[in-house]
Order: C-alpha cells, then structure tokens, then sequence
C-alpha cells in the first residue's frame, strides 16, 4: 500500500491562508486509488502530479469540514469524465448527502458508482483494500469517523482524544497516520495534541507514526522537532508530514 499525502495543513488557518497544502491523501493498493478526505486543491495537486482522476475508485469522507471536502464535487466530476464513466464509490458520513448541511451536489449523485454511509465497526471493501470505520469522534459536533485500512494503516482523523479509542484502534499496524493540528491541549478544542499522539503511539504500539494537519502553533514549532519529540519520547518512529510525500506502508 502506498500514501500520497497532498498536503499536510489542518484546521482554518495554516489552511486558509494557504500556508501549507491541504487536499488529503490517496491511498493505491493494487489497482485501487482511494482519495481521503479531498481538500481545497485536491484536484489541482492530482493533476499536478499527473494522477488521472478517473482512476479513482472510491472517495472516504472522515467529515464535512471544508479543509477536509472542498473538493469533493469537482472530484466526483473529474473522475466520472463528466458523466461519461462510472464515477467513484463514495463513503461518507450521513450529513454529506442527506439533511440540511450536506455538501454533495445533489445533481452529482447518479454519478456515483455507489454511496456507503458510515457507521462505526462497519466495513467497506474496495479492490484489496478493506476499509473499516472504527470510531466516531467527537469533533465540534460534526459526525466523525476514523479508520483502518486492511489493519495495516489507521488514520486518526480530526477529533477529542477518548480512552475508548485506545481499545478500538488496532494495534501494531505498520503506520498511524494522525491529524496532529496542535502542540498543546486545549480544553474546548476538539482536535488532537502532541501528548495525545503520545499515548494513543504508547498504547497502540504501531510501527511507524506520521503526523500531519498542522495548524500554525504546530508549524511555528518546527514539524520536524516535533516528530523528533514525539520518536523520543515513544521510542518509535515518526515522520512528519510534508506536501506530496510519498510514503510505501
Ligand atoms: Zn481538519
Ligand atoms: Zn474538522
């Protein structure tokens, strides 16, 4: 399995002021390219990186924040051709199709090859890859979710840290991919600090750790000694997150 960061900003500002890149990543197993969570630019990275939308074969939305689905129309589009081809299957949370915030097109639809909504424990199969929702966050009231893919990657979306997710996530995945938007905790924001990566890394023993969604206090630190920090202090490798990294799981 290989991941293709897009960018590595999280949260309004780092992403907004366009500080670093935003956009998600691309997950390609065998033949299977799945887009996560397609940011502001995502379709303009793909290009960039000469990536055919049309060969996406599913899209997974952890949740309707814009730094994580501004791009989600323009995707289903590009990779549909237009509406000539099947587009992708997409698996997202209720509110992104239905109800009064939904973000999806409600032209684009019958574009879709499929629509899966999410459900925590449920299980989704794409090509090779089986794609697990393995918990609801608790994120500013929006629904969601985060994931493993084939038990051999997590990615810990946005969200508060909460011990259950200690027993849920697997554990010894080869990479714990996790949206590291500050260094510290702060009470009324539901995102993840460093100290939490820190015990979720203690506890879940994964491999290796990437980090990545930085907001600007992660940035103005210096990404770089806060991976440091985090390997020190774990024991375990950990690699932060830069625009259009490639990394083989
Ligand atoms: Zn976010
Ligand atoms: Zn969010």
């Amino acid at each position: 399995m290989e991941i293709t960061l897009l960018g590595c900003a999280g949260g309004r500002f780092a992403v907004f002021r366009g500080v670093r890149r935003a956009g998600g990543f691309l997950l390609r197993e065998g033949d299977s390219l799945i887009h996560i969570d397609p940011g502001p630019g995502a379709f303009v990275y793909l290009n960039q990186l000469k990536i055919d939308p049309r060969n996406l074969k599913a899209i997974v939305l952890s949740h309707i924040h814009l730094d994580h689905s501004a791009d989600l129309n323009t995707l289903i589009e590009a990779s549909s051709d237009g509406g000539k081809l099947r587009g992708p299957l997409l698996i997202c949370p209720r509110g992104a199709v239905f109800g009064r915030d939904r973000i999806l097109l409600p032209y684009l639809v019958r574009r879709l090859s499929g629509l899966k909504i999410l459900g925590e424990g449920k299980e989704y199969r794409v090509g090779k890859l089986l794609i697990r929702a393995v918990v609801k966050h608790k994120h500013h009231g929006v629904e969601t979710f985060g994931f493993s893919f084939s038990d051999e990657l997590i990615y810990i979306s946005c969200g508060k840290f909460e011990e259950s997710w200690l027993e849920k996530y697997p554990k010894g995945v080869k990479v714990m991919l996790v949206n590291t938007t500050f260094y510290k905790k702060r009470k009324y924001i539901e995102h993840l600090s460093v100290e939490d990566v820190i015990t979720l890394a203690k506890n879940l023993k994964p491999k290796r750790i990437l980090i990545t969604h930085f907001s600007l206090e992660i940035l103005e630190k210096g990404e770089e000694n806060v991976a440091k920090e985090i390997e020190e202090k774990t024991g375990i490798e950990t690699i932060p997150a830069k625009d259009f990294l490639n990394l083989e799981v």
